[in-house]
Protein backbone atom coordinates (compact mmCIF):
# COMPACT_ATOMS: atom_id res chain seq x y z
CA UNK A 1 0.00 0.00 0.00
CA UNK A 2 2.68 2.23 1.21
CA UNK A 3 5.06 2.67 -1.41
CA UNK A 4 2.67 3.53 -4.30
CA UNK A 5 2.95 7.04 -2.92
CA UNK A 6 5.79 9.42 -2.48
CA UNK A 7 7.81 9.79 0.64
CA UNK A 8 6.56 12.50 3.36
CA UNK A 9 9.71 14.28 4.63
CA UNK A 10 9.32 16.10 7.88
CA UNK A 11 11.56 18.27 9.58
CA UNK A 12 11.32 17.92 13.21
CA UNK A 13 12.78 21.41 13.78
CA UNK A 14 9.49 22.89 12.34
CA UNK A 15 7.59 25.03 15.10
CA UNK A 16 7.55 23.84 17.85
CA UNK A 17 10.39 21.38 17.54
CA UNK A 18 8.80 18.39 20.05
CA UNK A 19 7.59 14.86 20.25
CA UNK A 20 3.87 16.02 18.82
CA UNK A 21 5.48 16.53 15.23
CA UNK A 22 7.13 12.79 15.60
CA UNK A 23 3.93 10.63 16.99
CA UNK A 24 1.26 12.63 14.45
CA UNK A 25 3.44 12.05 11.32
CA UNK A 26 3.81 8.03 12.25
CA UNK A 27 -0.05 7.84 13.18
CA UNK A 28 -0.59 9.76 9.83
CA UNK A 29 1.76 8.08 7.40
CA UNK A 30 0.48 4.50 8.55
CA UNK A 31 -3.33 5.51 8.07
CA UNK A 32 -2.80 7.22 4.62
CA UNK A 33 -0.23 4.47 4.00
CA UNK A 34 2.38 6.89 2.92
CA UNK A 35 6.44 6.42 4.14
CA UNK A 36 7.62 8.62 6.10
CA UNK A 37 11.16 10.16 6.89
CA UNK A 38 11.41 12.16 9.82
CA UNK A 39 14.81 14.58 10.32
CA UNK A 40 16.41 16.42 13.12
CA UNK A 41 13.65 14.65 15.74
CA UNK A 42 13.11 16.18 18.64
CA UNK A 43 15.22 19.31 17.65
CA UNK A 44 13.96 21.83 20.06
CA UNK A 45 14.33 19.74 22.82
CA UNK A 46 17.53 20.01 25.58
CA UNK A 47 17.82 15.55 25.04
CA UNK A 48 16.84 15.49 21.24
CA UNK A 49 16.37 12.46 19.59
CA UNK A 50 13.28 9.60 20.48
CA UNK A 51 13.28 9.31 23.94
CA UNK A 52 11.49 6.32 25.50
CA UNK A 53 7.17 7.21 25.05
CA UNK A 54 8.47 8.32 21.29
CA UNK A 55 9.75 5.15 21.36
CA UNK A 56 7.36 2.80 21.82
CA UNK A 57 5.07 5.09 19.60
CA UNK A 58 7.33 4.25 16.63
CA UNK A 59 7.23 0.70 17.74
CA UNK A 60 3.47 0.35 18.23
CA UNK A 61 2.73 2.21 14.66
CA UNK A 62 5.39 0.13 13.33
CA UNK A 63 3.74 -3.23 14.94
CA UNK A 64 -0.03 -2.53 14.30
CA UNK A 65 0.54 -1.48 10.05
CA UNK A 66 3.52 -4.60 9.82
CA UNK A 67 5.30 -1.75 8.54
CA UNK A 68 9.96 -1.49 8.39
CA UNK A 69 11.41 1.06 10.05
CA UNK A 70 14.94 2.35 10.60
CA UNK A 71 16.80 4.89 12.90
CA UNK A 72 14.08 3.08 15.71
CA UNK A 73 16.40 3.36 18.47
CA UNK A 74 17.22 5.93 22.01
CA UNK A 75 17.91 9.37 21.04
CA UNK A 76 17.75 8.68 16.94
CA UNK A 77 17.26 12.14 15.08
CA UNK A 78 16.81 10.47 12.01
CA UNK A 79 13.54 7.99 11.33
CA UNK A 80 12.38 5.98 8.62
CA UNK A 81 8.82 4.00 8.30
CA UNK A 82 7.20 2.43 5.51
CA UNK A 83 3.92 1.13 6.50
CA UNK A 84 2.02 -1.68 5.49
CA UNK A 85 -1.63 -2.43 6.04
CA UNK A 86 -3.06 -1.32 9.77
CA UNK A 87 -3.96 -5.22 11.08
CA UNK A 88 -6.25 -5.09 14.03
CA UNK A 89 -5.64 -7.59 17.16
CA UNK A 90 -4.09 -8.02 20.62
CA UNK A 91 -1.16 -5.76 21.56
CA UNK A 92 0.63 -4.62 24.36
CA UNK A 93 2.61 -1.63 24.45
CA UNK A 94 4.48 -0.71 27.39
CA UNK A 95 6.96 2.64 27.88
CA UNK A 96 9.60 1.06 30.67
CA UNK A 97 9.77 4.17 32.25
CA UNK A 98 7.10 6.48 33.50
CA UNK A 99 7.23 7.93 30.21
CA UNK A 100 3.33 9.21 28.90
CA UNK A 101 1.37 5.98 28.09
CA UNK A 102 -1.44 8.12 26.89
CA UNK A 103 0.92 9.71 24.53
CA UNK A 104 1.53 6.43 23.42
CA UNK A 105 -1.90 5.44 23.03
CA UNK A 106 -3.08 9.06 20.82
CA UNK A 107 -0.42 7.98 18.28
CA UNK A 108 -1.20 4.33 17.82
CA UNK A 109 -5.04 5.13 18.04
CA UNK A 110 -5.94 6.15 14.52
CA UNK A 111 -3.88 3.82 12.79
CA UNK A 112 -6.09 1.23 15.15
CA UNK A 113 -9.31 3.08 13.76
CA UNK A 114 -7.87 2.54 10.03
CA UNK A 115 -7.10 -1.24 10.46
CA UNK A 116 -9.70 -4.63 9.21
CA UNK A 117 -10.35 -5.54 12.88
CA UNK A 118 -11.22 -4.86 16.44
CA UNK A 119 -8.37 -4.30 18.66
CA UNK A 120 -7.29 -4.99 22.37
CA UNK A 121 -4.79 -2.81 23.29
CA UNK A 122 -2.91 -2.59 26.87
CA UNK A 123 -0.59 0.38 27.43
CA UNK A 124 1.73 0.22 30.48
CA UNK A 125 3.72 3.76 31.27
CA UNK A 126 2.95 6.75 33.19
CA UNK A 127 -0.91 7.84 33.04
CA UNK A 128 -0.56 11.12 35.13
CA UNK A 129 2.43 12.94 33.62
CA UNK A 130 3.07 16.96 33.72
CA UNK A 131 3.25 18.38 30.13
CA UNK A 132 0.93 15.19 28.51
CA UNK A 133 -2.81 14.65 28.80
CA UNK A 134 -3.67 12.93 31.84
CA UNK A 135 -5.67 9.31 31.49
CA UNK A 136 -8.79 11.41 33.18
CA UNK A 137 -8.80 14.24 30.65
CA UNK A 138 -8.11 11.30 27.67
CA UNK A 139 -10.83 9.13 29.11
CA UNK A 140 -13.42 12.16 29.51
CA UNK A 141 -12.78 14.66 27.61
CA UNK A 142 -10.65 13.63 24.49
CA UNK A 143 -12.59 9.90 23.83
CA UNK A 144 -15.65 11.61 24.51
CA UNK A 145 -14.93 14.17 21.43
CA UNK A 146 -13.70 11.50 19.70
CA UNK A 147 -17.30 9.62 20.28
CA UNK A 148 -19.00 12.59 18.61
CA UNK A 149 -16.98 11.84 15.35
CA UNK A 150 -18.01 8.64 15.11
CA UNK A 151 -15.62 7.05 17.11
CA UNK A 152 -16.26 3.62 19.10
CA UNK A 153 -12.89 3.58 21.34
CA UNK A 154 -13.09 2.92 25.27
CA UNK A 155 -10.56 3.13 27.77
CA UNK A 156 -10.62 1.11 30.74
CA UNK A 157 -8.37 2.15 33.64
CA UNK A 158 -6.45 -0.14 35.35
CA UNK A 159 -3.66 1.63 37.37
CA UNK A 160 -2.07 4.58 37.91
CA UNK A 161 1.89 5.65 36.82
CA UNK A 162 3.22 8.50 38.43
CA UNK A 163 6.65 10.17 38.23
CA UNK A 164 9.05 8.17 38.51
CA UNK A 165 7.70 4.81 39.28
CA UNK A 166 5.50 4.80 36.27
CA UNK A 167 4.30 1.53 36.05
CA UNK A 168 0.13 2.37 35.00
CA UNK A 169 -1.70 0.45 32.96
CA UNK A 170 -4.76 0.51 30.71
CA UNK A 171 -6.96 -1.22 28.56
CA UNK A 172 -7.77 0.62 25.59
CA UNK A 173 -11.15 -1.41 23.41
CA UNK A 174 -11.15 -0.05 19.46
CA UNK A 175 -13.75 -1.13 16.59
CA UNK A 176 -12.24 -0.16 12.71
CA UNK A 177 -13.61 3.42 11.38
CA UNK A 178 -11.73 6.55 10.83
CA UNK A 179 -13.29 9.80 12.46
CA UNK A 180 -16.12 10.54 9.93
CA UNK A 181 -18.90 12.40 11.87
CA UNK A 182 -18.40 16.40 11.50
CA UNK A 183 -17.74 17.87 15.05
CA UNK A 184 -18.85 20.91 16.16
CA UNK A 185 -17.77 23.41 19.31
CA UNK A 186 -18.38 26.81 18.78
CA UNK A 187 -20.24 27.80 21.77
CA UNK A 188 -20.12 28.20 25.65
CA UNK A 189 -23.59 28.76 27.27
CA UNK A 190 -24.45 29.28 30.82
CA UNK A 191 -22.89 28.40 34.06
CA UNK A 192 -20.46 25.94 34.67
CA UNK A 193 -20.90 22.64 36.76
CA UNK A 194 -18.00 21.90 38.04
CA UNK A 195 -16.72 18.40 40.13
CA UNK A 196 -13.28 17.86 41.84
CA UNK A 197 -11.48 14.93 42.43
CA UNK A 198 -7.77 14.40 44.63
CA UNK A 199 -6.37 11.15 43.39
CA UNK A 200 -3.78 9.76 45.58
CA UNK A 201 -1.31 6.69 45.96
CA UNK A 202 0.80 5.61 48.46
CA UNK A 203 0.28 9.29 50.27
CA UNK A 204 -1.24 10.19 53.48
CA UNK A 205 -5.24 10.83 52.90
CA UNK A 206 -4.69 14.33 54.24
CA UNK A 207 -2.60 15.84 51.62
CA UNK A 208 -6.13 14.92 49.37
CA UNK A 209 -8.20 16.44 52.43
CA UNK A 210 -6.59 18.95 52.58
CA UNK A 211 -6.84 20.24 48.62
CA UNK A 212 -9.96 19.36 48.87
CA UNK A 213 -10.82 22.07 51.30
CA UNK A 214 -9.29 24.51 49.08
CA UNK A 215 -11.26 23.62 45.63
CA UNK A 216 -14.35 23.54 47.48
CA UNK A 217 -14.05 26.92 49.33
CA UNK A 218 -12.81 28.27 45.56
CA UNK A 219 -15.64 27.01 44.13
CA UNK A 220 -18.79 26.72 47.07
CA UNK A 221 -18.98 22.36 46.16
CA UNK A 222 -20.12 20.00 48.36
CA UNK A 223 -18.84 16.80 49.11
CA UNK A 224 -20.54 14.64 46.74
CA UNK A 225 -19.14 17.04 44.00
CA UNK A 226 -15.07 17.14 45.64
CA UNK A 227 -13.80 13.57 46.26
CA UNK A 228 -10.58 12.34 47.75
CA UNK A 229 -9.57 8.92 45.54
CA UNK A 230 -7.07 6.51 46.47
CA UNK A 231 -5.80 5.10 42.93
CA UNK A 232 -3.61 1.97 42.75
CA UNK A 233 -0.15 2.29 41.23
CA UNK A 234 3.38 1.00 41.83
CA UNK A 235 4.23 4.25 43.29
CA UNK A 236 3.44 7.57 44.82
CA UNK A 237 1.74 10.25 43.56
CA UNK A 238 -0.85 12.97 43.94
CA UNK A 239 -3.14 15.23 41.50
CA UNK A 240 -5.86 17.47 41.66
CA UNK A 241 -8.44 17.44 38.54
CA UNK A 242 -11.44 19.30 38.02
CA UNK A 243 -13.91 19.02 35.73
CA UNK A 244 -16.12 21.70 34.19
CA UNK A 245 -18.84 21.59 32.19
CA UNK A 246 -20.78 24.47 30.33
CA UNK A 247 -23.56 22.47 28.03
CA UNK A 248 -21.55 20.83 25.60
CA UNK A 249 -18.13 22.33 26.52
CA UNK A 250 -15.71 20.70 28.58
CA UNK A 251 -12.35 21.05 30.23
CA UNK A 252 -10.94 18.83 32.95
CA UNK A 253 -7.76 20.59 34.72
CA UNK A 254 -4.90 18.97 36.33
CA UNK A 255 -2.77 20.30 39.19
CA UNK A 256 0.50 17.88 40.27
CA UNK A 257 1.80 17.35 43.89
CA UNK A 258 5.25 16.83 43.99
CA UNK A 259 7.81 16.57 47.34
CA UNK A 260 8.27 19.21 49.23
CA UNK A 261 4.58 21.47 47.10
CA UNK A 262 2.26 21.89 49.83
CA UNK A 263 -1.46 20.63 49.23
CA UNK A 264 -2.71 24.11 49.21
CA UNK A 265 -0.85 25.13 46.39
CA UNK A 266 -1.54 22.33 44.27
CA UNK A 267 -5.40 23.46 44.66
CA UNK A 268 -4.92 26.60 43.88
CA UNK A 269 -2.87 25.54 40.71
CA UNK A 270 -5.86 23.70 39.66
CA UNK A 271 -8.25 26.54 40.80
CA UNK A 272 -6.06 29.08 38.97
CA UNK A 273 -6.84 26.55 35.69
CA UNK A 274 -10.26 26.10 35.99
CA UNK A 275 -11.05 29.77 36.58
CA UNK A 276 -9.21 30.88 33.27
CA UNK A 277 -11.03 28.11 31.20
CA UNK A 278 -14.50 29.92 33.18
CA UNK A 279 -13.19 33.48 32.14
CA UNK A 280 -12.95 32.32 29.11
CA UNK A 281 -15.77 32.92 26.12
CA UNK A 282 -14.06 29.74 24.20
CA UNK A 283 -15.67 26.17 24.38
CA UNK A 284 -12.28 24.74 23.60
CA UNK A 285 -9.17 24.63 26.37
CA UNK A 286 -5.70 25.12 25.02
CA UNK A 287 -4.57 21.01 25.17
CA UNK A 288 -7.99 19.87 23.42
CA UNK A 289 -7.75 22.33 20.73
CA UNK A 290 -4.00 20.88 20.04
CA UNK A 291 -5.41 17.05 20.42
CA UNK A 292 -8.66 17.77 18.33
CA UNK A 293 -6.60 18.81 15.12
CA UNK A 294 -5.74 15.44 13.86
CA UNK A 295 -8.93 13.44 13.94
CA UNK A 296 -11.15 16.93 13.27
CA UNK A 297 -8.85 16.79 9.71
CA UNK A 298 -10.94 13.48 9.25
CA UNK A 299 -13.91 13.88 10.46
CA UNK A 300 -14.28 17.69 9.27
CA UNK A 301 -16.27 20.46 11.35
CA UNK A 302 -15.22 23.74 13.66
CA UNK A 303 -14.37 24.42 17.27
CA UNK A 304 -13.73 27.66 18.19
CA UNK A 305 -10.67 27.93 21.39
CA UNK A 306 -9.31 31.21 23.34
CA UNK A 307 -5.79 29.41 23.70
CA UNK A 308 -3.95 28.99 20.37
CA UNK A 309 -0.43 27.40 21.47
CA UNK A 310 2.66 27.02 18.52
CA UNK A 311 2.08 23.46 19.67
CA UNK A 312 -1.63 23.41 17.82
CA UNK A 313 -0.01 25.57 14.93
CA UNK A 314 3.15 23.37 14.19
CA UNK A 315 0.36 20.26 14.97
CA UNK A 316 -1.78 22.13 11.49
CA UNK A 317 1.70 21.96 9.76
CA UNK A 318 2.17 17.90 10.51
CA UNK A 319 -1.51 17.54 9.26
CA UNK A 320 -1.32 19.48 6.15
CA UNK A 321 2.12 17.88 5.17
CA UNK A 322 0.06 14.65 4.82
CA UNK A 323 -3.89 15.94 3.72
CA UNK A 324 -2.83 19.43 1.93
CA UNK A 325 -3.13 22.40 2.56
CA UNK A 326 -6.72 22.86 2.20
CA UNK A 327 -7.16 19.95 4.95
CA UNK A 328 -7.80 22.95 8.09
CA UNK A 329 -8.05 26.53 8.17
CA UNK A 330 -7.33 28.47 11.21
CA UNK A 331 -8.92 32.01 11.73
CA UNK A 332 -7.61 33.98 14.34
CA UNK A 333 -10.16 36.95 15.70
CA UNK A 334 -11.12 38.78 18.82
CA UNK A 335 -13.34 36.16 20.50
CA UNK A 336 -10.74 33.39 20.02
CA UNK A 337 -9.49 31.05 16.92
CA UNK A 338 -11.46 28.93 14.69
CA UNK A 339 -10.12 26.32 13.11
CA UNK A 340 -12.21 24.42 10.36
CA UNK A 341 -11.68 20.93 8.46
CA UNK A 342 -13.48 19.73 5.34
CA UNK A 343 -12.81 16.43 6.09
CA UNK A 344 -11.54 13.27 4.16
CA UNK A 345 -14.13 11.40 2.50
CA UNK A 346 -11.87 8.86 1.24
CA UNK A 347 -8.39 7.90 2.73
CA UNK A 348 -7.60 5.02 -0.64
CA UNK A 349 -7.87 8.74 -2.36
CA UNK A 350 -5.59 10.35 -0.44
CA UNK A 351 -2.23 11.33 -2.49
CA UNK A 352 -3.60 10.56 -5.46
P1 LIG B 1 8.59 17.08 23.95
O1 LIG B 1 7.92 18.37 23.63
O2 LIG B 1 9.63 17.13 24.99
O3 LIG B 1 9.04 16.36 22.75
P2 LIG B 1 6.38 15.29 24.30
O4 LIG B 1 6.82 14.28 23.35
O5 LIG B 1 5.86 14.80 25.61
O6 LIG B 1 7.49 16.29 24.67
P3 LIG B 1 4.69 17.39 23.27
O7 LIG B 1 5.05 17.62 21.85
O8 LIG B 1 5.02 18.46 24.25
O9 LIG B 1 5.25 16.05 23.62
O10 LIG B 1 3.12 17.04 23.39
C1 LIG B 1 2.45 16.93 24.63
C2 LIG B 1 0.95 16.68 24.43
O11 LIG B 1 0.34 16.64 25.71
C3 LIG B 1 0.19 17.73 23.64
O12 LIG B 1 -0.77 17.10 22.81
C4 LIG B 1 -0.55 18.54 24.73
O13 LIG B 1 -1.77 19.08 24.26
C5 LIG B 1 -0.80 17.47 25.76
N1 LIG B 1 -0.93 18.00 27.13
C6 LIG B 1 0.02 18.61 27.88
N2 LIG B 1 -0.46 18.97 29.10
C7 LIG B 1 -1.75 18.57 29.13
C8 LIG B 1 -2.81 18.66 30.10
N3 LIG B 1 -2.62 19.22 31.29
N4 LIG B 1 -4.02 18.16 29.77
C9 LIG B 1 -4.23 17.60 28.57
N5 LIG B 1 -3.29 17.47 27.63
C10 LIG B 1 -2.07 17.95 27.87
Amino acid sequence: MGERYDEVRIDGRMGEGGGQIVRSSLSLAAVCGRPLRVDHVRAKRKKDGLLRQHLTAVKAVATVCGGRVAGAELRSTALTLVPGAPRGGTFEFAVGTAGSAVLVCQTVLPVLLAADRPSTVVFEGGTHNPMSPPFGFFERIYLPALHEMGVRAEARFERAGFFPAGGGRFVLEVEPGLPSAPFERMEKDGDPELEAWALSAHLPDAIGTRELAVVRRAFDLGRDQARNLRLPSPGPGNVVAIELRCGAAVERVTAFGRRRRPAEEVAEDAIEQARAWIESEAPVGEHLADQLILPMAFAGGCFRCGVWSPHAETHVAVVRAFLGDAALAVAHGSDGTVVSAPGVRSVGSLGD
